[in-house]
């Protein structure tokens, strides 16, 4: 970090947020100032118009809590607070909260501008009750109330979010039209033969669909009554919903000198056209994408976390600009099932479309000047990873094209063929790709064998988009609606599998073997994506009232986050009290296709036998069957796929065990399109391992255990020395049963189960030395340090008289200690605690 640093993010959503993150994940320290004109934390939108309409909503998918924001991230966070002026020249915010702070100025060394955009309405905007646009929460209150009282439901426009809130009308069983200029829905975003499709997946859900026609007004005089159509047609109705895009917010930045032109106006690296420190991301930005050369502006979900992450790294990084390039990518909820979009599907390239009446699954391809430009497809999530991957590694030719009306950018306010930006995009020279290399350029060019001593996995799996693995599709069931079609079982058929040492590191490398991502054709063993995560770590804490009165660790808090935001992945972690919400959010990831990466008690699993506590234990859904109500779960510690009865899962999921309340988290994953670069990733994550142990104050507990009494919590390589001095002490600090207590649980933890310590210094050994291998660094040719018991060995070892982690009886209690996993390949005695594995 550079002295006198301040980076100020404006807007307070998905790519503020997803800023923050990766300014703190790259090792920035100095202030942070999140401002935000909505009242609320950061909230996801997806859900608004999906499972948020049903007649019992979840809750709010909150993308932080407060106090992770204020205390764990350092974020100055101002909400309901608009940036109203931008002054480049003194490099400040103008706010408009002065009776709040003082001033309503705001200086900043880095900014990041992701204020999103807004719903557009109709000219004039109606002013009838009944009326609703979509892209707040409250927004979303307000439709969700109509429709509880409404029953005929009319939909202005098809995209997106008109066809998604159709789908949840028709859930309730609301009389649902939709009406449409183009000749089908998103016929503008995915060509005509896929929007007919998408005309059919509609009318069989029972939707009313009124394509070719305009909107010439609505009527109504106080609450709206009906929709007047151009062909002199009028649709009566008690709710209309208008879905008919969104406006970037940018009025804010009016006469501020930045180029403003559908969304602001960026180079590659982000940075607006002639600034310098400033930074667009997410709905807002139009930049030059220099994997298609065209100028683009996406309104997507993974596009917002995306850009974020580059325009924060280059905000705090001058001296290092990162070009951003990236397939654009959409998902979208209709009636149970997913469509899904990457790269540039428009309507001016017709696609190779395959499709199963049958089934109405179908997948289509698009290509420009040979190029495969862009895939869409129903329910077939791996098909859509297989493109995008794919796209990104070959992608189109030098010369550019124009803009793109695609699925996955946003029109503009206004038709402007041949635009200031089109003309300026295109007449731009190719800029130098310093962004992340396609899949060739990583590893694979470095090493010309493959390592004999790393596990293979299974052979890739050839897909089929219309035969593997179709999402199943049953009768329905008693909650839904005649039109709903939901699926009672579901299974993923092919997913990767094997035993690992440790629970987070084996589900992490199972994920990635399953999206396809490696740095070569072998999958990536366990070492390797613990290493990648950068979290060796030490803590070691002691305390009475913990049972046994001592607790160590191997590694870091945060090894999903960690790995996920440093290999691309977008990641997205809910939590909820509310079991059925919790159950939602994995159904709902299983029947689009995804395996769904959970937190469980290891006490509640059944096929574990075990009895201690350990709440924040990774598993892996995979599958479940409402016919015998049991879900199928991958676990590090079970070489076969374990059945286990909802009710268990359930318990597992909402234990407020030790070390945390498990609280139904559930992870929802993106896969990118490849891996970074190895040798920065690499570099970055040894450097991760080396600050968490150096400076360990920053990865650890921090200071939110200073005011426990008598807690002795030392983390990192001094915490090494204040153990091994500690130690000496047990004698004299413990009676003789708890001593006994310790001393079994000290072997437990560092040696047996090993996540004290043993188990993750081999894993990154396995990493440094598939590392040096692989790049052909002189450690290559020593031979591997033989290692006394393999992270899998302990399954035959005797079972170690265990230590009993439970959360302290005593108040005050002590903080949960970094995450840790669970004994892995335990099969304990029951009643008997068992060694415990991190
Ligand atoms: C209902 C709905 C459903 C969606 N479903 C999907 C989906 O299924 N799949 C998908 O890929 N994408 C989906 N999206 C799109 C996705 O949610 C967006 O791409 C994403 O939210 C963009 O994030 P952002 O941070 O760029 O902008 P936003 O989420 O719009 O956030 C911008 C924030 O900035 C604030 N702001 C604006 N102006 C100012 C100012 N002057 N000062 C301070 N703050 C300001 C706003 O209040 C807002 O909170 C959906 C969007 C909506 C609305």
């Amino acid at each position: 970090m550079m002295p006198g640093q301040h980076l100020v993010v404006v807007g307070a959503s998905l790519a503020g947020l997803r800023a923050v993150h990766t300014a703190r994940q790259t090792g920035y320290t100095g202030p942070i100032t999140l401002i935000g004109a909505e009242d609320h934390l950061p909230y996801d939108r997806p859900p608004l118009s999906k499972a948020f309409l049903a007649p019992t909503p979840p809750q709010p998918g909150w993308l932080v809590e407060h106090e992770q924001l204020h205390e764990q991230l350092g974020v100055d966070v101002r909400l309901g607070c608009r940036a109203v002026g931008l002054d480049i020249d003194a490099q400040e915010v103008l706010l408009d909260d002065e009776s709040a702070t003082g001033s309503s100025r705001l200086g900043y060394t880095g900014l990041v501008l992701a204020t999103g955009a807004s719903a557009r309405s109709l000219t004039p905007a109606p002013q009838l009750e009944g009326v609703a646009a979509l892209r707040t929460l409250e927004d979303a209150h307000a439709l969700r109330r109509a429709l509880d009282t409404g029953s005929r439901v009319v939909i202005v426009g098809g995209g997106f979010i008109g066809s998604e809130v159709a789908a949840a009308a028709r859930h309730r069983g609301l009389p649902v039209t939709l009406v449409e200029a183009s000749t089908a829905p998103l016929a503008h975003a995915v060509g005509e033969q896929v929007g007919q499709q998408l005309v059919t997946l509609h009318e069989q859900h029972g939707t009313r669909l009124r394509c070719g026609v305009q909107v010439t007004g609505l009527t109504g005089t106080g609450r709206v009554t009906g929709v007047a159509l151009s062909d002199g047609t009028h649709l009566p109705a008690d709710v209309v919903v208008l879905g008919i895009g969104a406006r970037p917010a940018t009025d804010w930045l009016t006469d501020t000198g930045l180029t403003l032109d559908d969304g602001i106006v960026c180079q590659d690296t982000l940075a607006p056209v002639g600034t310098r420190g400033i930074y667009a991301a997410g709905d807002v930005a139009r930049w030059p994408n220099p994997l298609f050369q065209t100028a683009m502006r996406v309104e997507h979900w993974t596009n917002a976390t995306e850009q974020a992450a580059t325009a924060a790294r280059n905000a705090l990084h001058p001296e290092r600009q990162h070009t951003h390039s990236s397939v654009p990518y959409v998902w979208s909820d209709w009636y149970g099932s997913r469509l899904q979009c990457v790269g540039i599907t428009d309507a001016t390239t017709e696609p190779l479309l395959l499709h199963r009446p049958d089934t109405g699954r179908f997948a289509a391809l698009y290509r420009r000047g040979g190029h495969l430009v862009g895939a869409a497809a129903l329910d077939q999530p791996r098909f859509i990873v297989k493109q995008r991957r794919a796209i990104a590694a070959a992608p189109p030719g030098t010369k550019p094209e124009p803009r793109p009306k695609s699925c996955c950018t946003a029109p503009p306010d206004h038709p402007r063929a041949g635009s200031d930006t089109a003309k300026r995009g295109a007449h731009e020279p190719p800029p130098a790709r310093h962004g992340p290399p396609p899949r060739q350029h990583a590893l694979a060019a470095l090493h010309p064998h493959r390592h004999s001593r790393r596990a293979r996995g299974p052979a890739a799996h050839r897909f089929d988009p219309l035969r593997s693995h179709p999402p199943a599709r049953h009768p329905l069931t008693r909650n839904c609606p005649q039109e709903t079609r939901m699926a009672d079982h579901t299974r993923i058929a092919d997913y990767p599998h094997q035993l690992a040492g440790h629970c987070g590191s084996g589900a992490l490398r199972d994920l990635l073997h399953w999206a396809g991502l490696s740095y070569d054709d072998t999958p990536l063993d366990e070492g390797t994506v613990f290493g990648l995560g950068g979290e060796l770590g030490f803590t070691y804490l002691r305390h009475t009232t913990m049972q046994p009165p001592i607790y160590l660790v191997g590694r870091g808090p945060d090894l999903t986050d960690a790995l996920a935001h440093r290999l691309g992945l977008s990641l997205t972690r809910q939590a909820t009290d509310d079991p059925e919400q919790g159950w939602a959010w994995v159904r709902d990831e299983l029947d689009h296709g995804y395996p769904v990466l959970c937190w469980a008690d290891i006490a509640e699993l059944p096929y574990l036998r075990v009895r201690l506590s350990m709440s924040r234990h990774d598993i892996v859904l995979i599958g479940y069957d409402d016919h015998t109500r049991t879900a199928t779960v991958i676990d590090n510690d079970r070489a076969e796929p374990q059945q286990v009865g909802y009710e268990a899962l359930a318990r597992a999921r909402a234990s407020t065990g030790f070390p945390v309340p498990t609280r139904h988290t559930t992870y929802r994953l993106r896969y990118p399109t490849h891996l970074p670069a190895l040798a920065p990733t690499a570099a970055d994550a040894c450097q991760a391992a080396a600050a968490a142990l150096r400076q360990p104050e920053s990865s650890l507990l921090g200071n939110s255990v200073d005011s426990v009494p008598d807690l002795v919590q030392a983390t990192g390589l001094d915490g090494i020395a204040t153990f091994a001095t500690d130690l000496a002490r047990w004698p004299d600090l413990f009676p003789p049963d708890q001593l006994d207590t310790a001393l079994h649980a000290l072997a437990a933890f560092i040696d047996k189960a090993g996540t004290g310590g043993s188990l993750f210094r081999r894993l990154q050994a396995d990493y440094l030395t598939w590392l040096a291998e692989t790049t052909r660094l002189p450690a290559a040719q020593q031979p591997p340090t033989p290692t006394p018991t393999s992270p899998t060995s302990g399954a035959n070892s005797p079972p170690t008289p265990p230590p009993t982690p439970t959360r302290p009886t005593a108040s005050p209690q002590p903080p949960p200690p970094p995450s840790s996993c669970p004994p892995s390949n335990t099969a304990a005695p029951t009643n008997s605690p068992t060694s415990p594995t991190q």
